[in-house]
């Protein structure tokens, strides 16, 4: 990636400071570090590879030398916000660039995108405390541009995918952050209002299906997927027709086997 044409595309955004690498271990150390010593409000960490990227409960995500998207965004929220409303903020603001390009992405709750049932990006969101206080918030995104961004499938416990195999073309990068971040800037006012978690769910992935959600207890939770609670958990119907809510948090959502 080139940081002169990255600079000069994300111009006219209303973002903080960018800090672009070449290669870094985790573009979220980088952010969590930055926004304790006081990053601004939308400040940018991006880098062109990452040797230590980090999914949910430190599994890895790759990020290869020049092939993927990998990022971090400095977010000083308001009071009151909830955590999970800010990784579906991530989803819908990496959904709407991937609708623009004119894919049909859906998002699996509670972090990763998917295109045609792969999936081709992941969402981390990490806070930095002050005290009992949230002082800010890095929200982490990992979009597999080229198709030499996927990862071998032995390394896979879901199928993955990146932008070029499904497009059949491959978006220039610089472009494909600004409509990330443009994305993310204008849906974030809407962020607390009960239509911003209806835009959630319309995107959801198996909304109307059966999942099995493991949520760390020997057996997964298994019912037909309805849709989203206020505080961005997620609705089933059980076998027994009851209706069950899952807290957001670190739980793995598959079709049902
Ligand atoms: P989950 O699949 O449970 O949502 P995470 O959100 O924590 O898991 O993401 C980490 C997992 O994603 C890794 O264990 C690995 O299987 C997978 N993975 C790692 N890098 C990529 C990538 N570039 N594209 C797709 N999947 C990846």
């Amino acid at each position: 990636m080139n940081e002169a044409t990255l600079q000069e595309r994300l111009l006219g955004l209303p973002l903080g400071k960018i800090r672009y690498f070449e290669s870094t271990h985790s573009t979220n150390d980088e952010a969590l570090a930055w926004a304790a010593e006081g990053a601004p409000d939308l400040s940018i960490v991006i880098a062109d590879e990452q040797t230590a990227g980090r999914g949910r409960l430190n599994r890895k995500w790759f990020t290869p030398m020049g092939t993927a998207l990998a990022f971090s965004i400095v977010l000083r929220p308001l009071a009151g916000s909830h955590l999970s409303r800010t990784v579906g903020l991530a989803g819908l603001a990496i959904a709407d660039s991937l609708i623009k390009h004119g894919l049909t992405p859906r998002i699996k709750w509670p972090n990763d995108i998917l295109l045609y049932g792969k999936k081709v990006a992941g969402i981390l969101v990490e806070a930095v405390w002050s005290g009992a206080e949230i002082d800010s918030l890095v929200v982490g995104m990992g979009v597999n541009v080229h198709q030499e961004s996927v990862p071998p499938s032995e390394y896979l416990q879901f199928p993955a995918t990146s932008i070029e195999a499904e497009l059949g073309d491959t978006p220039n990068r610089e472009e494909l952050v600004r409509t990330i971040l443009s994305a993310l800037i204008a849906r974030r006012p809407q962020v607390d209002s009960n239509e911003f978690i209806r835009s959630w769910e319309d995107l959801l992935a198996f909304r109307g299906e059966q999942v099995q959600i493991n949520t760390g207890d020997p057996q997964p939770l298994v019912g037909e997927l309805l849709g989203l609670e206020p505080d961005g958990g997620v609705r089933l119907r059980d076998p027994h027709g009851q209706t069950l809510t899952v807290r957001f948090g670190d739980v793995s959502l598959r079709p049902a086997a």
